[in-house]
C-alpha cells in the first residue's frame, strides 16, 4: 500500500529550526519560528496559567467526556473576549477546538456544508496554512492584494477593488490583528470601509484572530472584528489561545459563528459540532480549562493581562529599537515600517538570496519570505543585526 508514497514536502519553518540547531556559531539569531520568546530566548508558561493548572490538578474530580463543544464556560468567556465584554452574544455560538487551526478547519467545514461551491478570498500573502486548511475542507481559494513589499504597508485601494469584484456569497478571510506574515494591519477607518463593502456586496467575513493582545492591546486588537460584527448580519471567527495564553502545545482555540438570529445560530452550531464529531470528536480539555479559569477569576485574569501587556510592550520596544538601528545603519527610512507594524511578525522585504546570505554569512535565521519574529530580536545585538541586514542589501 505504501510503496509508491512520496514524502510530504518539508515544512519550511521546521527545516529552518533544524538548520539553526546545527549551527555552531555562538552569536546565531533565530527570527524564524512563530512563538513568543522572552529576552533569554525562552517561551515560558504564563503565571496565571500555571496557577490555574495547579488548581485544576487539585480540584478536578473527573475526566469524563464533556461533549462536542468542549467546555461551554470557556466558549462563553471566549465569545466575550473576542466580541467584547458587553457584546450581545444571543446570535453567536462558539465551540472549543484544538487550537486556532482546529477552529479554522471547523469553520471551513461549516462553510463547505452551508455553501459547497463557496470561494474563500485570502490576503496575498497570508499564513500558508490558511490555504492548506481551506483546500483540505474542499473550498476554493482566491487571493486579494494586501501587502506592498516596497513600502511595508497595506495596498488598501487594491484590496478594496478586489473585494468589490468578488461575487455575492463569497467568503473573505481577514486577519483580526497582527497580520501573519506581514505585520501590516488595517486601521479603524479601513475596517469600517471593509465592513461597509461586505454588507453592500453580501460577502461573509471570516476573521482569524490568533494574536489578540499582541498588537495594540486586548480590546484594541479586536476593534476591527467588532466594527465588522456591528454591521454584518452573519460572520464566522477562528480564535487561537496559543499565543496570548502561551498554551501552544495544549491546543486551545474556539470556532464561532454569528447568524441573523438565535434559531439560525443553534442550527449552524449543531452543524459545526457534527463536523467536529468526524474530525476529532471532542477537543482536549486541559488547556481550555486553564484558560477558562484565568478568564473567570478576576485576580488570575488581571495577572494574565499584566503579563500579556509586558510581552506586548517588549515587542513594541524591540520594533522601535530595531527600526532605529536600521535607520542608522542604512542611512534611510526604508525600514521605518517595522516600528509601525504590529504583532509578532514583520516582513522585511528582502529577496530569498538576501535571506540566504544572512543565514550563511551572519548566522541570522528567518523564513525565506523575509518574515521575522520580532520577539526573537536580540535586545543587546540590534545594531549588529541591522548592520548584517544592510550588508546583504546589494
Ligand atoms: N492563524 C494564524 C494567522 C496563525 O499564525 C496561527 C499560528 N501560527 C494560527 C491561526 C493557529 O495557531 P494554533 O493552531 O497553534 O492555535
Amino acid at each position: 500500500m505504501f510503496e509508491d508514497l512520496k514524502p510530504a514536502p518539508a515544512d519550511k519553518i521546521l527545516a529552518l529550526i533544524g538548520l539553526y540547531r546545527a549551527d555552531e556559531r555562538p552569536n546565531k539569531v533565530d527570527l524564524g519560528v512563530g512563538v513568543y520568546k522572552d529576552n533569554a530566548g525562552k517561551t515560558p508558561v504564563m503565571r496565571a496559567v500555571r496557577e490555574a493548572e495547579k488548581r485544576l490538578l487539585a480540584d478536578q474530580d473527573s475526566k469524563s467526556y464533556l461533549g462536542l463543544a468542549g467546555d461551554t464556560a470557556f466558549n462563553e468567556a471566549m465569545a466575550k473576549l473576542v466580541f467584547g465584554a458587553n457584546a450581545d452574544t444571543t446570535r453567536i455560538r462558539a465551540a472549543q477546538t484544538p487550537g486556532g487551526s482546529g477552529a479554522l478547519r471547523l469553520v471551513a467545514e461549516l462553510l463547505k456544508h452551508a455553501r459547497p461551491d463557496a470561494t474563500v478570498w485570502v490576503s496575498d500573502p497570508t499564513w500558508v496554512n490558511h490555504i492548506a486548511i481551506l483546500r483540505a475542507a474542499g473550498l476554493q481559494v482566491r487571493e486579494y492584494p494586501y501587502f506592498d513589499a516596497e513600502t511595508g504597508t497595506v495596498r488598501f485601494d487594491a484590496m478594496l477593488a478586489a473585494l468589490k469584484g468578488a461575487p455575492a456569497g463569497d467568503v473573505i478571510l481577514l486577519h483580526g490583528c497582527c497580520h501573519n506574515p506581514t505585520g501590516a494591519n488595517l486601521d479603524a477607518s479601513q475596517w469600517t470601509a471593509v465592513a461597509g463593502l461586505l454588507v453592500e456586496k453580501n460577502l461573509l467575513p471570516f476573521i482569524d484572530i490568533a494574536y489578540q493582545g499582541f498588537g495594540d492591546g486586548l480590546d484594541a486588537d479586536a476593534e476591527g472584528l467588532r466594527i465588522v460584527a456591528a454591521k454584518v448580519p452573519e460572520m464566522v471567527v477562528a480564535a487561537s489561545c496559543s499565543k496570548n495564553f502561551a498554551v501552544y502545545r495544549d491546543r486551545v482555540g474556539a470556532a464561532m459563528v454569528m447568524t441573523a438570529n438565535a434559531a439560525q445560530a443553534d442550527i449552524a452550531s449543531s452543524q459545526m459540532l457534527a463536523g467536529a464529531r468526524t474530525l476529532y470528536s471532542m477537543p482536549p480539555d486541559h488547556g481550555a480549562a486553564a484558560v477558562r479559569m484565568v478568564l473567570q477569576d478576576p485576580a488570575l485574569r488581571a495577572d494574565w493581562q499584566a503579563e500579556l501587556e509586558e510581552m506586548r510592550q517588549r515587542m513594541l520596544l524591540l520594533r522601535q529599537r530595531f527600526a532605529e538601528a536600521l535607520r542608522r545603519q542604512s542611512n534611510s527610512d526604508r525600514f521605518d515600517f517595522i516600528a509601525g507594524h504590529r504583532g509578532m511578525f514583520s516582513r522585511l522585504g528582502l529577496t530569498e538570496s538576501q535571506v540566504q546570505r544572512l543565514r550563511e554569512e551572519h548566522a541570522v535565521y528567518m523564513v525565506s519570505d523575509s518574515r521575522i519574529n520580532v520577539a526573537g530580536l536580540p535586545e543587546n545585538g540590534l545594531e549588529e543585526l541591522a548592520k548584517a541586514v544592510v550588508s546583504v542589501l546589494d
